[in-house]
């Protein structure tokens, strides 16, 4: 960059955005075309071949982007190079990463299904062109002030879907949203992207991930093996039939998972016009997230759900369920049996009930709400018997039988 002009190739440069994994970003301005841009810059490494090695990806990057233009996904303009500097000039997005509103607090239940299937849509577009993210997460999501949610970086869409090679041994992106396979080294395509989608969900439920441990190996196994409880196991607010939903995000085997991104945000967008019932709220505050977050063509469809932690929720327009509604079951759902569904697509049932106890104390490691992560209500999820109260009658029994006891005792005392 020129310091003096302070300018990048024909960008005027206005300040620094951010740092990120690759380089600074910078809010500039095209003066050709009169619009403000982001220009994402590459730091170049010394090495001269792991310099090259950057620039192709980089290149790479922006080629499977450079195509994508939706609503939903943040669009490239342009690609440059200017003396040492390697540049991308994108759309300009005024608003917050759902990364940092995540770490404020847990977004109201209709903002996060909202997001959810923004994002859904914005990837089956990218997919339906043969691109896949590989490296969806909360810190890739942008929620603005004004308007729907946004995948950013398509960072490590290198490739066309149908070239994407097996990458044994290479790991690109975040262990945490990573689907089983692409952990594994297996092959990477969409089905990885609505994995990720599903812990990125999960965690906007329930205010903790499903997957979590004090260091990555220990995420890699949990994904690899865990089943977290379902998410209206861990909070009540969770209505039963985004289980189904979170269940079918995160199946182990990409085959039982959503195919179509498409079809994950059809789902999401029924539950959320089916919201119509006020979901019992579990004491914790929500924050709330723009307006704009949710769609108009959520709106269209869906009625506008405030989750208050002391009113619960509250409907402000006439419930209407679109029709061809999916999730015609859903109320009837069951969360055990989703726990154990999904712990037989991992083959390991029997030991469900070992995942779930090793995701109570992941969860209270993570700072989770205490009381949706107490014994009980997490255990409740794998064990009825756990849940279940002792009895008033089977109390006055013990007590009954505790007096007897002690009077016979005082008797045989007194008799000598
Ligand atoms: P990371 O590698 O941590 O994901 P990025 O390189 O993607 O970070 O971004 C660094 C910073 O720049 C972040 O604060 C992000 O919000 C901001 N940023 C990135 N792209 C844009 C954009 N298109 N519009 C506005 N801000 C952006």
């Amino acid at each position: 960059m020129s310091e003096s002009a302070r300018t990048l190739g024909r960008y005027r440069i206005l300040g620094e955005l951010g740092r990120g994994a690759m380089g600074v970003v910078y809010k500039a301005e095209d003066p050709m075309l009169s619009r403000t841009v982001a220009i994402k810059t590459i730091n170049m490494v010394a090495d001269p071949q792991e310099r090259a090695e950057y620039e192709k990806r980089f290149y790479q990057e922006a080629k499977a982007a450079g195509g994508l233009s939706h609503p939903n996904v943040v669009m490239i303009y342009d690609i440059g190079h200017a003396g040492d500097v390697v540049y991308m000039a994108m759309e300009y997005v005024e608003g917050t990463e759902f990364r940092d509103l995540l770490l404020r607090g847990r977004p109201e239940l209709g903002a996060a299904i909202d997001i959810a299937a923004q994002v859904a849509e914005g990837l089956a577009y990218a997919h339906a062109r043969g691109v896949v993210h590989r490296d969806v997460k909360p810190a890739n999501i942008m929620v603005p002030r004004d308007g729907p949610a946004k995948i950013m970086d398509f960072g490590i869409a290198r490739m066309r879907a149908s070239d994407v090679k097996t990458q044994t041994g290479m790991l690109l992106g975040s262990p945490k949203y990573m689907a089983p396979e692409q952990l594994l080294g297996g092959t990477v395509d969409q089905r990885c992207d609505i994995f990720a989608l599903g812990v990125v969900l999960y965690e906007a439920l329930v205010g903790a991930p499903p997957f979590s441990g004090s260091d990555i190996t220990q995420i890699m196994y949990q994904i690899v093996h865990a089943t977290p409880p379902p998410p209206s196991a861990v909070s009540r607010r969770v209505p039963p039939m985004l289980d189904l939903i979170v269940a079918k995000t995160l199946a182990k085997d990409p085959a039982a998972r959503y195919q179509d991104a498409r079809e994950l945000a059809a789902d999401l967008r029924a539950c959320r016009a089916a919201l119509t019932e006020a979901a019992p709220d579990d004491d914790e505050e929500t924050i709330t997230l723009p307006p704009a977050c949710t769609s108009p063509a959520a709106a269209d469809t869906a009625p506008t759900l405030r989750l208050d932690a002391a009113q619960g929720v509250t409907s402000a327009a006439p419930q209407r369920v679109e029709p061809g509604l999916r999730l015609r079951i859903s109320r009837r759902f069951d969360s055990q049996e989703a726990t154990r569904r999904l712990a037989s697509m991992t083959g390991a049932g029997a030991a469900t009930g070992g995942f779930a106890k090793t995701m109570k104390l992941d969860l209270v490691a993570a700072g989770a709400d205490r009381a949706s992560t107490s014994p009980s209500a997490v255990d409740r999820a794998i064990d009825p018997a756990a849940a279940r109260p002792p009895t008033r009658a089977r109390e006055r029994w013990i007590l009954v039988a505790s007096v007897t006891i002690a009077a016979l005792i005082a008797l045989a005392i007194a008799l000598g």
